[in-house]
């Protein structure tokens, strides 16, 4: 089911967008969109410094694509405690003349499409962060079956912002995975990284959020976003919104 969501208060006529109760959440209701936003726009903006930063020095330019991803705590959620992005922001200067295809710093990621050299196919940022290892080969059709809870949890990516998550707030607190990426979770033939990360999120049970700016035009929307149906993805309309 489609339908316009106004938002009274805000002038905001957001349309086509998948309401959620045509889909299924696993993804906390406890916090809104408008939680999330907070979070994803801080996320954008370090992906921002650091995807200029990469186009500056590069010739040509890597294209539009970039991802971010952070994992959150509840509290942080909660109480809108965006101060572990603000000293990312405050301490990136230091670290943008050593940024290759991935940046990494605490909990948080980013990362570029890896392009194809020597007969490999380009790999997409979802599958280097849920498969750096290119363990499962890219396939026309996608083949979830291959992607297991153990393979996902030998992901160094997942593995090392876990730990760093779990060194701050120990094992008890709950992990939100946030993502930012440039372009909705693709549907393109090979890649299938909205398929993939659905898949992740079915076979961990990982809070994810995704937030996004553009559609690529080979992408499918909303087979997108029916793909991940149990992660919570925010509209860009409402990560733009002041608060
Ligand atoms: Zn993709």
């Amino acid at each position: 089911m489609v339908k316009t969501l106004n938002w009274p208060g805000f002038g905001l006529d957001i349309a086509p967008f998948p309401t959620t109760e045509s889909r299924t959440q696993v993804v906390d209701d406890f916090f809104s969109e408008v939680h999330y936003a907070l979070f994803l726009r801080k996320i954008k903006e370090i992906g921002k410094i650091l995807l200029d930063y990469k186009n500056g020095l590069s010739h040509p330019k890597v294209n539009n694509q970039y991802m971010v991803t952070c994992l959150v705590s509840s509290s942080e959620l909660k109480t809108g405690d965006t101060s572990f992005l603000e000293y990312v922001l405050f301490h990136i200067s230091e670290h943008v003349p050593k940024i290759e295809n991935i940046f990494e710093c605490d909990r948080l990621k980013f990362f570029l499409n890896k392009n194809h050299k020597k007969g490999k196919k380009c790999r997409h940022t979802e599958k280097i962060l849920l498969d750096p290892d290119n363990r499962i080969p890219q396939s026309e059709n996608f083949q979830a079956e291959h992607y297991t809870a153990e393979l996902f949890t030998e992901s160094e990516h997942l593995s090392s912002m876990q730990e760093e998550f779990r060194k701050k707030f120990g094992d008890n607190e709950k992990s939100y995975l946030l993502i930012f990426s440039h372009y909705v979770p693709c549907t393109i033939k090979h890649h299938h990284c909205a398929e993939l990360l659905g898949r992740y999120v079915d076979v961990t049970g990982q809070q994810v959020v995704v937030g996004y700016e553009k559609v690529f035009p080979e992408t499918d929307f909303f087979k997108s976003i029916d793909s991940m149906k149990a992660i919570k993805v925010v509209h860009p309309q409402i990560q733009r919104l002041r608060l």
